[in-house]
């Protein structure tokens, strides 16, 4: 039976949708789940998206990069193949790597202005790890 919690997303995290983990030069990559909500949500074939919308690697896939944001980002709507997005866009920036170093945190932190600044490292693993252990694939 999984664990409750008081606390609360928005008391380590609040996006404030500023696009910065959606540039780069490369993305997240897609599983197989990911892969197929995102066919889903596009309502596409899947040679379609992938010629449309994936860089594919071997066996990995990603997504296309442009103008060096990912290719589903614009400025006025942000991600616009949310509810199709890589369960890894929906987990950043809460990635459980930060309770295990220090620096981690501290990097992740420094890269995404919805953190909440005002918490120690140590404070905010409580708290990520209490949602983390109500809910193993935390979606922010
Ligand atoms: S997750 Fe962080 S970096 Fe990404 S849009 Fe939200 S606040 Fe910005
Ligand atoms: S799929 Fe959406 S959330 Fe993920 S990198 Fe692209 S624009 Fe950002």
């Amino acid at each position: 039976m999984k664990k409750k919690t008081s606390y609360q997303l928005a008391d380590i995290f609040t996006c404030t949708r500023c696009g910065y983990c959606c540039q780069g030069e490369t993305t997240v990559s897609l599983d197989t789940e990911d892969q197929e909500r995102m066919i889903a949500k596009l309502g596409l074939t899947r040679q379609e998206v992938a010629e449309k919308y994936w860089r594919v690697t071997g066996k990995v896939v990603q997504m296309k990069i442009v103008d060096k944001h990912c290719i589903f980002y614009t400025e006025e709507t942000g991600c616009t193949v949310h509810e199709g997005r890589p369960w890894r866009c929906g987990q950043w920036p809460l990635h459980p790597s930060m309770l295990a170093d220090k620096n981690n945190f501290l990097t992740i932190r420094d890269s995404c202005p919805g953190i909440n600044k005002e918490l120690r490292w140590e404070k905010f693993c409580h708290i990520l790890q209490q949602l983390l252990d109500q809910e193993e694939k935390l979606i922010c």
